[in-house]
């Protein structure tokens, strides 16, 4: 027998070209050829006669050769043969493109079993390259169901499948790890069969319990994870915070906290106190008052002699927070340094030498922070701002500068609760659902194009007032493919045509990091009057100033990152406004962006948005440190997610800690999937 391990090249007729083939496709043993599953069926199991045979239904049949086949020479590289088969009910006509196989193969009144698809109408039938074999072969192409893999250059689906199939029979596939009790109560099949019945179904309905099963685990294991981490950090300690009387910081602040921001004010301190690394996420709208409840916790934990890391994803981010918190904490004695990489290393230094000393005890800042040279002299608690900005392995990076810190997330994107437990498995969460009293809604409108007149007097208008207005385009440049407006030519236009007398800036994702800050940053001292942006602006900042924002070709954004957008403004005193504009009339879509006119409650909006787009958008891009599922499609799994997690909740309560084949293989099954999403497990 050879093992999972064993190269490809161990296999018949898979040489170094061969081999390096299916490296495109990263496979480079046994076992990777083993998990390498088909991506789609075709159902060749249907035999009928050929007067049952129906136009775009493929199917099999069985008939005989009623000519000799007669190749005609159209032109260059077109060789055309046809052939006329029949059985008892009736007659076809076959024709094959340049096909060597056919002629040589197709015997005058020898019998065959085709596959292909009729095609044609009551002026002639007739069926184009069918699929043929011997009608005393073994089934290999015909009379199956048929797996459809994913492949690359040189390699087709026959010489796959014929690699898989050699895998399969000199190789045990990957051992079980789901237990006995919980294949019986989910109806899961069990690994060996799985494995084989994937690549071999006998029928569509073995093939769809072979993938239920794949996700299954998938999700099993992923889950699994999960409580194993909940688990490890559990036996963690560190010492419990003992003052946690925050009104002296209450005192300080300039309004009353709402309800929801003192309830996750409370949750914090009570996962303070508990002598156990807290690990937890604070997911609130746009607006919520999140740096608040940050400072909250990094006062609780100066006041315990810890210093606390606040991480933001942009320096202007880092320097709103900076400004904020140490006007609040200056006065009470509780010092707060800015470390950004934009600063000289002269000050940098100065910065590092005071976080090492224990001078500073809140260090606000970007990337700089978790860099090599920055060491604290008590770290007791991470902050990591607009959580998803981060990969999660630079916010572990920030936890190894201490001794288990605690560690508080803070997201601004809502995410509907099914998908918030994959991502946060290991998390707890608080959420504030509250915004503070007297935030004006931002007053959304779905507009098309014929309000363009209308749209730019408004513009002008907020302006006139003082105000500033944000400019929201799809693209970054003119795309030949999309008929989008693209930021760079539109704020062109705006300024040569519509606004030469106003101050136009842009605003993209292209332009260097700096450059980006610096725009930003222009834009929040009112050194500009309308910002022509991408998407990149979504991420916080605050220019409470701006008062107006224009999203255009609206339809071509998802409903929460619309959501997201809107809140850039709607963060000052005066009333705010959002227009979405559209030339698309797709009734659904129209549907979509109204819900979103609406609402403001970014929940119910997340809601919606999965059930219309499914889970893309919060896995996409915007998401990382998640591993990449490679079965699951979680628009249509979200069912036997639920259940891989119960199970596998259940499961490592009762007995994941223990010494079993199952429990080990598991184990081992969770690291490779976690080193994979680099750093997942903190
Ligand atoms: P988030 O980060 O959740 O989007 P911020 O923490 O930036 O929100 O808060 C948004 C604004 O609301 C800030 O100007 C902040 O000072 C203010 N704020 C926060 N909490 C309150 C409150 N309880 N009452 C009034 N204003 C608040
Ligand atoms: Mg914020």
């Amino acid at each position: 027998m050879a093992k999972l391990t064993d190269p490809v090249t161990l296999l018949r007729g898979v040489g170094p070209t061969r081999a390096k083939q299916f490296q495109a496709l990263n496979i480079d043993t046994l076992g990777d050829l083993i998990c390498h599953f088909p991506r789609g069926y075709e159902d060749r199991t249907r035999l009928l006669q050929v007067a049952q045979l129906e136009v775009d239904k493929p199917a099999c049949f069985r008939a005989m050769v009623m000519n000799t086949p007669r190749t005609n020479h159209i032109r260059k590289g077109l060789d055309l043969t046809k052939v006329q088969v029949a059985d008892h009910t009736g007659r076809l006509n076959l024709t094959f493109f340049n096909s060597k196989y056919a002629v040589e193969h197709l015997e005058y009144g020898k019998e065959y079993i085709f596959y292909g698809c009729l095609t044609g109408d009551y002026s002639g039938y007739g069926m184009t390259n069918p699929i043929f074999e011997d009608v005393d072969s073994v089934a290999v192409t015909t009379r199956r169901v048929m797996p459809i893999y994913p492949l690359t250059a040189g390699v087709s689906n026959a010489v796959m499948l014929k690699a898989v199939r050699q895998a399969l029979a000199i190789c045990d596939p990957p051992e079980e790890i789901l237990p006995e009790e919980i294949r019986q109560r989910y109806g899961i099949l069990g690994a060996e069969e799985a494995y084989r019945v994937i690549h071999e179904p006998d029928s569509m309905e073995q093939a769809e319990a072979a993938r239920k099963r794949m996700i299954f685990e998938e999700f099993f294991v992923f889950s699994a994870g999960l409580s194993l981490m909940r688990a490890a950090r559990a036996e963690k300690r560190t010492a419990p915070y003992a003052q946690r009387d925050l009104s002296p910081f209450f005192q300080r602040l300039p309004f009353t906290l709402t309800g929801a921001q003192q309830r996750a004010i409370r949750e914090i301190t009570e996962d303070l106190g508990k002598g156990v690394p807290m690990n937890r996420l604070v997911q609130g709208d746009v607006g919520s008052g999140k740096t608040m409840v940050a400072a909250a916790a990094a006062y609780c934990a100066a006041i315990n002699g810890c210093q606390s890391a606040l991480m933001a994803p942009t320096e202007i981010l880092a320097e709103q927070h900076y400004a904020s918190l140490s006007s609040i904490f200056a006065p009470m004695g509780i010092t707060v340094a800015l470390l950004t990489g934009s600063m000289t290393q002269k000050e940098k230094k100065a910065v590092r030498e005071a976080l090492e000393n224990g001078e500073v005890q809140i260090a606000v800042g970007t990337h700089a922070l978790i860099s090599e040279s920055t060491v604290f002299r008590n770290l007791g608690l991470v902050i990591t701002d607009e959580q998803h900005r981060f990969g999660v392995g630079q916010r572990s990076r920030l936890s190894s500068k201490g001794e288990a810190p605690h560690l508080l997330v803070m997201s601004a994107t809502p995410i509907p609760r099914t998908l918030a437990l994959l991502m946060y498995g290991d998390l707890d969460v608080s959420i504030l659902d509250e915004l503070p009293p007297g935030r004006e809604t931002v007053d959304t409108f779905l507009v098309s194009e014929s309000y363009r007149p209308r749209i730019n007097a408004f513009i002008r208008k907020q302006v006139a007032q003082g105000h500033q207005c944000f400019v929201v385009c799809p693209a970054v440049e003119e795309n030949d493919g999309l008929d989008v407006k693209s930021a760079t030519v539109w704020a062109e236009t705006l300024q040569k045509t519509v606004f030469p007398d106003l101050r136009i800036a842009l605003l993209h994702g292209q332009m260097k990091g700096a450059e980006k800050e610096a725009a930003m940053a222009a834009f929040a001292r009112q050194e500009a009057d309308v910002l022509v942006a991408t998407t990149v602006i979504e991420v916080g900042v605050d220019v409470p100033n701006a008062t107006l924002m224009v999203i255009e070709d609206a339809d071509r954004f998802g409903l929460s990152q619309l959501h997201q957008l809107r809140g850039r403004v709607g963060r000052g005193k005066s009333k705010s406004y959002c227009i979405l504009t559209t030339h698309n009339r797709n009734p659904e879509t129209i549907q979509r962006l109204k819900a979103l006119c609406k609402t403001t409650d970014g929940f119910q909006i997340a809601e919606e948005d999965l059930k219309l787009r499914g889970p893309g958008d919060f896995f996409g891009s915007r998401q990382s440190g998640l591993p990449a599922f490679r079965m699951a499609d979680l628009s249509f799994d979200l069912g036997l997610l639920k259940q891989a997690q119960q199970a596998s909740a259940q499961w490592i309560e009762e007995e994941g800690t223990q010494d079993t084949p199952e429990a080990n293989a598991l184990r081992s099954r969770v690291a490779v999937l976690f080193s994979r999403a680099e750093g997942t497990m903190n």
